[in-house]
C-alpha cells in the first residue's frame, strides 16, 4: 500500500475541505412566506414566485 511522503499540512486539509459544506448550495428565504426554498423554483410551502402565485387553479 501506498505511503503519503509527506504528512498533510493543517491548512491544505483546510482547504480541500472548504468544499464541504453542510447546507445545500442555491437555498434562498422565500420574499412571502419566509421559509427557505431553491431559487428560480416555486415555493413549495406557498406556491408563490416573483410575487404570484402560480400553484395552479
Ligand atoms: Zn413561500
Amino acid at each position: 500500500m501506498a505511503v503519503p511522503f509527506r504528512r498533510t499540512s493543517k491548512t491544505k486539509k483546510a482547504k480541500r475541505r472548504t468544499h464541504l459544506k453542510l447546507e445545500v448550495p442555491g437555498m434562498v428565504k422565500c420574499p412571502d412566506c419566509g421559509e427557505y426554498k431553491l431559487s428560480h423554483r416555486v415555493c413549495k410551502e406557498c406556491g408563490s414566485y416573483k410575487g404570484e402565485n402560480v400553484s395552479g387553479s
